[in-house]
């Protein structure tokens, strides 16, 4: 089969509007979280300013993730990762740089051999068992007078089982996912997939595009966001016991690096899961209804709170907004996404 080097360049990837029956898998998300959430976040536009930490490391580790699949060495991904946390201000946490370099260097680990092997990426010839056919692969598409987009972290061709795969970066912490659930593939983690809006949505995408069965492969890293420089025992010095002290940021990173390199104690996890097409059409069905649904709800400007979510996840972003003991507008913690920004003063919303 003959596929096209895709150009993420090329792409744009309609944005989510409720109303206007635009939909990414987030917003589907969203809706289904607290329709008044959504409605703030995917109609109005609304969003948090400042970015929670496990977002930091998710968005550079993509990044990193995606320059690694198209052949850039360790040196190359940690030398740019550490601009672009400087650039952004990410650097401001000490540990943040340590932390991403020491996730990145294990990574190389513990799958640059075995991707070698199995992964062509368009610098040498296609001969190996995968075919990168891009990444970061935006798509749009119409189906039942809904819009959906998105951008895929990886696609790529199995020349033996003549099939795509969408492949999906996940950078989780152990509150999002246990080590047991990571390691346990009829864990509901890994279960619950064949569910999940994203997927459903990306790989429909997918069969639509290449008329061709579809896998998932999903790519998870174990973060670690709790963990700090540990205090060293104290020596004794004169048989008087001396107070220890806090390892250094140099010794921090480097017994981090261990672990994520120790692949005995697995942080690095990819499973290869058929997509069935019922079973997907199925989810996509319904997929259809919540996005329906929203779209007459976001016309008629009537979302229902759905108070059973307002705890979850460390707590709804809205919640003082929706509580009523703070205002959304001239409110610093909160900014309109960039396309909902209106393009000059003078113009007016209607
Ligand atoms: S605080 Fe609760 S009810 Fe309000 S938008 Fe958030 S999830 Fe919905």
């Amino acid at each position: 089969m003959e596929l096209t080097r895709h150009n993420p360049e090329e792409q744009e990837v309609t944005r989510s509007v409720l109303s206007q029956g635009c939909v990414s898998a987030s917003a589907i998300t969203s809706i289904e979280t607290c329709e008044a959430k959504a409605y703030l976040e995917y109609e109005e536009g609304w969003e948090k300013v400042s970015k929670s930490g496990g977002l930091k490391t998710g968005l550079l580790m993509h990044d990193g993730q995606e320059m690694y699949l198209n052949g850039h060495n360790e040196s190359a991904v940690i030398n740019s990762l550490e601009q672009e946390a400087k650039d952004s201000g990410y650097d401001e946490d000490e540990l943040f740089l340590p932390k991403l370099r020491a996730y990145i260097k294990g990574y190389y680990e513990r799958w640059e051999t075995e991707d070698a092997e199995t992964i062509s990426n368009g610098a040498t010839e296609f001969s190996n068992k995968y075919d990168l056919e891009g990444t970061e692969v935006a798509f749009n598409f119409e189906l039942d007078g809904i819009t959906f987009s998105g951008r895929i972290d990886a696609v790529l061709y199995d020349r033996e089982d003549d099939c795509m795969i969408m492949m999906e970066h996940k950078n989780l912490s152990p509150l999002s996912v246990s080590s047991k659930d990571l390691e346990d593939s009829t864990s509901l983690f890994w279960k619950s997939l064949v569910l999940n809006n994203q997927v459903t949505i990306y790989t429909t995408f997918l069969a639509m595009q290449y008329k061709r069965p579809v896998k998932l492969w999903y790519d998870v890293v174990q973060t670690s966001p709790a963990t700090k420089p540990k205090m060293k025992p104290g020596k004794t010095v004169n048989k008087v016991k001396q107070p220890g002290e806090r390892e250094t940021l140099d010794e921090f990173e480097e017994r981090l690096t261990n672990q994520y390199r120790d692949q005995d104690k697995p942080k690095y996890m990819r499973k290869m899961i058929p997509i069935l097409e019922d079973k997907r059409k199925e989810r996509m069905q319904e997929i259809l209804s919540i996005a329906s649904k929203a779209q007459g709800m976001a016309y008629l400007a009537n979302p229902i709170r759905n108070t059973t979510s307002c705890k979850d996840y460390g707590g709804c972003a809205f919640f003082s907004v929706c509580i009523g003991d703070e205002n959304i507008y001239d409110n610093p913690k909160f900014d309109k996404k960039k396309h909902f920004k209106k393009e000059n003063e003078n113009e007016h919303p209607f």
